[in-house]
């Protein structure tokens, strides 16, 4: 098989071998017009978990504006094994208490910051007051409150902030919303989505309230809100949601499985459903005339697509990690001002709605009013 670099593929597409379609929809660091970059952003990553390390770190390698250029560790064991992997000098590994020292490492342009929920606000303040770029895991944090403090430590120190929606950037999703905006099938009647996995016996924070804030809402359930957002290309204006426990014995303290009915702005209709309790990654829009699918919708990808025209969505250059792409163009925003794909408004925006299906379902399922007009919406 023909072995296609990105520069030969970058050529294929001038030459307009693939349609315009695919062009628009290519992530903005892997198609054209990229201009010259001279200056990679070195990124820090605080928490080396599962994420960290099994798709940030990797994702890092491949990026064209930004590598991995510090660490910040509560694990004192990681340090030695990361430096030695990934090329980390030590005057670029921290830990919890030394990180406010990070503001004097002009090496360190942007923290991300990938811990425990509940963890997110502390550090992405702390990054902000140490004059860093700040990009935190999702979901943004565990209440209103804290998306406020952090969109506000990020404005007063005039850094970048961003949220690691990684599918905002995936050319799967931008097929979606252009679907979505252009009216491809006609009018669009009705979205859907489905975000969950199921959970087997083992401990995690995840499972902990204050650690975690929530359990499936606030973990599969903030893909399930956003796919439902993109999906339908408008924010509901109301909410209504019930909470299923099928397991209560094994998730004593977060939420399990959890379906909420949406009304959006452009009248139309939306359902999600998250679980800890069932395998869902599904995003489906119903047009006038027809239908698309994402199956997986947002898993790391490649995704999966299809239409009622019956032909498949499909995207034939991906990087092996789809985080490369969501990086490389937040760090493009910082660099060139281009648009940021995913900003602190589009995080407490979702957890807006998360706070609303909880108090729905605190009240018996009632329909809770949204007030968000265009909050969060990227135009693109
Ligand atoms: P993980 O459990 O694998 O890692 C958590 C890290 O935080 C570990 O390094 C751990 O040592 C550290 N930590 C510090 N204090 C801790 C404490 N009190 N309890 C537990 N761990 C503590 O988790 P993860 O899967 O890497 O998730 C981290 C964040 O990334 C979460 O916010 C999660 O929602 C997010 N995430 C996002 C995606 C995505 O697709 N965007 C995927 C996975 C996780």
């Amino acid at each position: 098989m023909e072995k296609i670099t990105r520069r030969a593929f970058s050529a294929k597409l001038t030459r307009g071998l693939v349609g315009t379609a695919l062009l628009a929809n290519m992530p903005l660091s892997y198609g054209l017009n990229l201009g010259k970059q001279d200056k990679k952003l070195g990124i820090a990553l605080v928490g080396l978990g599962g994420y960290s390390g099994g798709q940030l770190a990797p994702a890092l390698l491949n990026t064209e504006h930004c590598y991995l250029a510090g660490i910040v560790t509560g694990t004192p064991s990681k340090e030695k094994e990361w430096m030695d992997k990934y090329k980390i000098p030590k005057a670029n590994v921290y830990n919890y208490e030394n990180f406010d020292s990070i503001a004097k490492n002009d090496a360190i342009d942007i923290v991300y910051v990938v811990l425990p929920n509940s963890m997110h606000a502390e550090f992405c303040i702390r990054a902000a007051r140490a004059g860093k770029h700040v990009i935190t895991e999702k979901p943004m944090a565990v209440s209103v409150v804290e998306c406020d403090a952090i969109i506000n430590a990020c404005k007063e120190n005039g850094v970048k902030l961003g949220v690691g929606y990684r599918m905002q950037t995936d050319p799967y999703t931008k097929e979606i919303k252009r679907y979505a905006k252009e009216k491809t099938f006609g009018d669009l009647k009705y979205v859907s989505s489905d975000a969950g996995f199921i959970w087997g016996t083992w401990d995690n924070w995840r499972l902990n309230k204050k650690l975690a804030g929530g359990g499936a809402l606030m973990d599969m359930g903030v893909y399930a809100i956003q796919c439902c957002i993109y999906g339908a290309g408008a924010n509901p204006i109301s909410i209504s949601a019930q909470e299923f426990s099928t397991r209560p014995d094994f998730f004593k303290e977060v939420d399990e499985s959890i379906t909420a009915q949406m009304k959006f702005s452009n009248n139309v209709v939306g359902n999600m459903f998250t679980s800890y309790n069932a395998n869902a990654n599904r995003l489906y829009q119903s047009f006038s005339r027809g239908w698309a699918e994402l199956n997986p919708a947002h898993s790391y990808g490649p995704l999966s697509g299809r239409t009622s025209r019956g032909e498949e969505i499909k995207f034939p250059y991906q990087p092996q990690y789809q985080q490369t792409i969501q990086m490389d163009a937040f760090a493009k925003h910082v660099l060139t001002g281009s648009p940021n794909f995913a900003p602190g408004e589009m995080g407490k925006r979702d957890i807006m709605i998360v706070e609303a299906i909880y108090k729905s379902i605190k009240e018996g399922g009632k329909t809770i009013p949204l007030d968000l007009g265009d909050m969060g919406i990227v135009k693109v």
